[in-house]
């Protein structure tokens, strides 16, 4: 029999996939096996490799799961058959995530396992509440504590009088029915019943919620909020540091879903920049790009490239074999990202114009003499740039580099796009096909980058709310900014 693989006990992290550790990732995406709880970060799996296995053996709904014997059984078979298991749990696998007792049974059918600590929900769901669970002069020990006892073992396992007397802040871990039991126990056993206190809802997750009350009034509170699991309940003074504290419910666009339904390539550095500001981010790309076969031909004889896009860009850099050949005409760019993109190329364009639209650009050329133009940009874009330069009698070619196509909505992407508070457009083509794949725009407030974008939209039948000033990504998180915060909370 072939040597035994070895049992990864791995920590997930409390929710945000930025909290899973570079060791966690790395195991994660080499790993022949992989067996994880429901509460791992919905990304944590993207990175697993083509022909892992990947099981679930999760709980459903705080209902039935996987009986731990059988997920024990399975872990040390797969290793037993020489392949190298990562077993991924929420949070970290030895705070009441029965690592240990998975860490025994490695031991004794003499499988080799390693532990990768998570970071735990217990302090990163009241990290990101703005509550330090120790502070100076305030709170000097911690206790996690476990709401949901083992089945067989009778509640009072928990001694609630020590607790009442645990001279610092009490962390439960629990499903949120036991909350009123909590408290009752502990005022009954002698805390005090106005020690501040909180609950933590999806800590670190899109939606994270806090509840704050006295703790005799917490379940209360918790109940008339709906709070619902998971949950972390802290218990102590440090509780209502997160008044002064709360950092992540603060942010711009805390509570508000907001929807993107730019190309997936490009969507990723919107939506982490909405995501930083607080929003929860719904990504519904309704287009993709295409490249098109397309021959670069001899730049030298142009005295004017206008590249119209960071796409553009980067499909005629993917293109062009040797930079010389860029030497000859004069570079312009529509778009502070355009420019970025040919930059990472080491090509520094000598006209931006102040407006990303093409007609700032004409005016930008006004007084550049142009005998011969090439335009790289997408099959579709419009005829502004070619037909202004060609009024003044330069002789313009037009190389169409990619176009942009329908991407089919992804299953509950339409839904929730619609359901959004904001949808943002960052092109007219993303409005026309996010139209064509949900069938209407009705519903959220429609964010446009620039006046093309928002004519688009109004031939659909739809008014922009916002339209950005400055027609970049940048510019149109501004205007959405300005209006979230003017307009009323929906
Ligand atoms: N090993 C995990 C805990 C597993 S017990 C860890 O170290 O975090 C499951 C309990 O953890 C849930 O009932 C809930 O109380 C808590 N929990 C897990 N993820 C949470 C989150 N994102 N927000 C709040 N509580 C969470």
């Amino acid at each position: 029999m072939s040597a035994p693989g070895t049992v990864y006990l791995v920590g997930a992290g409390p929710g945000d996939p930025g909290l899973l550790t570079a060791r966690a990732l790395d195991l994660i995406a080499r790993a022949d096996v992989i067996l994880h709880d429901r509460l791992v970060p919905a990304d944590a799996l993207g990175g697993a490799r083509t022909g892992a296995e990947v099981v679930d053996v999760g709980k459903v709904g705080g209902g039935e799961q996987v009986p731990q014997e059988e997920t024990t059984r399975l872990l040390v078979e797969r290793a037993l058959a020489g392949r190298d298991v990562v077993r991924l749990k929420g949070g970290d696998p030895f705070v009441f995530g029965r690592g240990g007792e998975e860490a025994q049974a490695c031991r004794a059918a003499g499988v080799p396992f390693e532990v990768v600590p998570g970071v735990t929900a217990g302090v990163a769901a009241p990290a990101y509440a703005g509550i330090p669970v120790t502070q100076r002069g305030v709170a000097s020990a911690v206790a996690f504590v476990t709401g949901h006892e083992d089945a067989v073992k009778p509640e009072t396992a928990i001694d609630w009088a020590a607790l009442a007397r645990f001279p610092g802040t009490l962390v439960f871990y629990m499903g949120v029915r036991r909350l009123e039991r909590i408290a009752e126990r502990l005022v009954a056993c002698g805390r005090d019943g106005d020690e501040p206190a909180a609950v933590v809802e999806r800590g670190t997750l899109p939606g994270q919620r806090t509840v704050r009350a006295p703790l005799r009034e917490l379940p209360a509170a918790a109940a008339a909020a709906g709070v619902r699991a998971p949950a972390i309940t802290l218990v102590g003074p440090v509780a209502a540091l997160h008044d002064e504290l709360g950092w992540l419910e603060a942010r711009p666009l805390a509570g508000r879903t907001i929807a993107v339904t730019r190309a997936r390539a490009q969507a990723s550095a919107l939506a982490g920049r909405l995501r930083e500001l607080g929003a929860e981010v719904v990504e519904a790309p309704a287009i993709r790009i295409e490249p098109l076969e397309a021959e670069i031909p001899v730049l030298a004889a142009y005295d004017l490239l206008c590249v119209t896009s960071p796409n553009g860009a980067h499909e005629l850099m993917r293109r062009v074999r040797d930079a010389r050949a860029l030497a000859g005409p004069r570079i312009a760019v529509i778009g502070p990202g355009t420019a970025r993109a040919l930059r990472e190329h080491g090509i520094e364009p000598d006209v931006v114009p102040a407006r990303s639209v093409a007609e700032s650009l004409v005016e930008a050329l006004a007084g550049v003499p142009v005998r011969r133009a090439l335009i790289a940009r997408a099959e579709e874009a419009r005829d502004v740039l070619p037909d202004a330069l060609g009024v003044r009698g330069a002789e313009v070619d037009v190389l169409s580099l990619y176009r942009t196509v329908a991407e089919p909505l992804a299953d509950g992407a339409r839904a929730a796009a619609l359901g959004a508070e904001y949808a943002t457009f960052t092109s007219a083509s993303s409005a026309r096909f996010f139209h064509a794949a949900a069938g209407t725009l009705a519903g959220p407030r429609l964010v446009s980058i620039g006046p093309a974008t928002s004519a688009a939209l109004r031939e659909l039948g739809f008014e922009p709310a916002v339209e950005a000033a400055d027609h970049t990504p940048d510019g149109l998180v501004a205007a959405l900014l300005a209006d979230a915060s003017g307009a009323a909370r929906g």
